[in-house]
């Protein structure tokens, strides 16, 4: 079974994907990390992440560097919204979440495109999303508890333009997939997300296997 989840920085994607993953008893892949590492591997090269070249020079990093918590940080996110929006940096990172998607027992993997362009015939698709204004109190919440000193504006303005970016790039933009099912964590816990999330999974599953 393969079970495809998109949606938007925050919105609670990558943990419903971790308790699907759970539940499931299947491999899970964040995608966002591949161009997380990619970003991190242009700064650390002090390469230009606006430049396709320089970004694509960035793609051979090693499996090792996606253990690196500096992946995790809010700068890197933001730079590789800037990296992944180059159609070569997509193109050189396709094959290995495919060969991931298309393992032997299924997987489930979260990102933008998943639904969209890597796994198009997932058994199951989810979109989440939540808004701007839910986003951005969750991920500011979380940057005061780390110690960052960020006001929720500044917060909010970067979760709008990476929003912009991702959804305006002309490859493989943030969208919902027509078969997707939309997921609004924007008033919901965690707990009830992931129960709503599994109803959406089963029901997409029992649908196909009937047709
Ligand atoms: O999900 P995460 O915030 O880690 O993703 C970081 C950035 O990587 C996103 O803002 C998006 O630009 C890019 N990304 C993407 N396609 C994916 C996963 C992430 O373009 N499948």
């Amino acid at each position: 079974m393969i079970i495809a989840v998109d949606g938007p920085a925050a919105s609670g994607k990558g943990t419903i994907a971790r308790a699907l993953a759970r539940h499931y008893g299947l491999p899970h892949l964040d995608t966002g990390l591949l161009y997380r590492a990619v970003a991190m591997t242009v700064s650390d090269l002090h390469l230009d992440p606006t430049k396709e070249a320089d970004a694509v020079a960035a793609c051979g990093f090693d499996d090792s560097l996606l253990a690196d918590p500096r992946l995790r940080e809010d700068e890197t996110g933001k730079l590789a919204s800037v990296v992944s929006a180059h159609p070569l940096v997509r193109a050189a990172l396709l094959q290995r979440q495919k060969r991931f998607a298309n393992q032997p027992g299924g997987a489930i993997l979260d990102g933008r495109d998943i639904g969209t362009v890597i796994a198009p015939d997932a058994d199951a698709k989810l979109f989440v999303k939540a808004s701007s204004q839910v986003r951005a109190r969750r991920r500011h919440n979380e940057l005061v508890k780390n110690g960052a000193d960020v006001t929720f504006e500044q917060v909010l303005a970067d979760i709008r333009a990476r929003d912009e970016r991702d959804s305006g790039r002309a490859t493989a933009p943030l969208t919902q997939a027509a078969d997707a099912a939309a997921l609004d964590t924007s008033s919901l816990t965690i707990d009830a997300a992931v129960t709503r999330a599994i109803q959406f999974v089963d029901a997409q599953v029992a649908t196909k296997t009937r047709s």
